[in-house]
């Protein structure tokens, strides 16, 4: 990792394309996800992806708490997205602040448009993410980790939701962007979508970018995805494949 200039800012882009971590710009961070790592909750999945550690808890369908947000003709999904005290270098105070607020509520959001809501009137579809360790992208990992929580815990939907960051980093285009990189790029833009048929279920920006360079990002994300959605269903499939069939996705 070099580090020149004014306030240590690190050399995100070599002369030879490589990034900070050695990756190419296509390139993700190692991945890993054990589904059904919890025995308490209906479905569970742990993904580590580079530094990020992050555990998905799925209950229900089951009783609407508070009960006023109860729907007559579908279930709720709520979700709990939280970073843990320990999870980043400087001690982060524990609680919900604003940042874990939208993110529970953007991921909240893109199940609703995936999950057969329809099928379970008047209950509640719950979803904890837990941050034990944070090295960005962890909006991401707690989609793919709930996701396959989600299909672990049996409930219908239509496919598995992969996601990722992309960004702009030192005038390129990359996928996956790692801490130093979402610090000190000029992008991020991360992304969930259902891969058979390309519908954008997240899609958020920080940063600037030309239209040309959010093409290229779009199409880097999208690839990257369908990687991260393979990892996904190996995952279940090495779940099940002891356990019998997986219940929420389809073959
Ligand atoms: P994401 O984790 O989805 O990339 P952000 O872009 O908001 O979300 O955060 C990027 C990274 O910044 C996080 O993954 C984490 O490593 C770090 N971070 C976020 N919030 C805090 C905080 N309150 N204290 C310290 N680090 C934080």
């Amino acid at each position: 990792m070099g580090s020149v200039g004014a306030k240590d800012v690190p050399v995100l882009m070599s002369p030879d394309g490589k990034r900070i971590d050695g990756r190419r710009a296509d390139e993700l961070r190692p991945l890993a996800i054990t589904a059904g790592a919890l025995k308490q909750a209906d479905g569970s999945a742990f993904v580590e992806w580079g530094a990020n550690k992050v555990m998905a808890a799925v209950y229900g369908p089951r009783e609407v708490h508070p009960r006023h947000l109860q729907q007559n003709n579908k279930a709720i999904v709520q979700c709990r997205y939280n970073m843990a005290a320990f999870s980043v270098d400087e001690r982060k105070r524990p609680g919900l602040d604003r940042r874990s607020q939208e993110i529970s509520k953007v991921i909240a959001e893109a199940f609703e448009s995936v999950i057969f809501v329809e099928e379970f009137p008047r209950t509640s579809i719950d979803v904890y993410i837990e941050v034990l360790q944070a090295n960005a992208g962890t909006r991401c990992a707690g989609l793919v980790a709930a996701s396959v929580a989600l299909a672990d815990a049996g409930i219908p939907m239509v496919d598995l939701v992969p996601a990722v960051a992309v960004g702009k980093v030192a005038d390129s285009i990359v996928l996956d962007l790692k801490k130093e990189e979402d610090n000190y790029g000029s992008a991020d833009l991360p992304m969930a979508l259902v891969p058979q048929s390309g519908r954008l279920v997240l899609l958020q920006m920080e940063g600037h970018m030309t239209r040309d360079e959010l093409h290229r990002a779009l199409d880097l994300g999208v690839a990257g995805c369908r990687k991260i959605y393979d990892v996904m269903r190996q995952a279940l499939l090495d779940k099940y494949r002891a356990d019998g069939p997986a219940p929420g996705v389809a073959a």
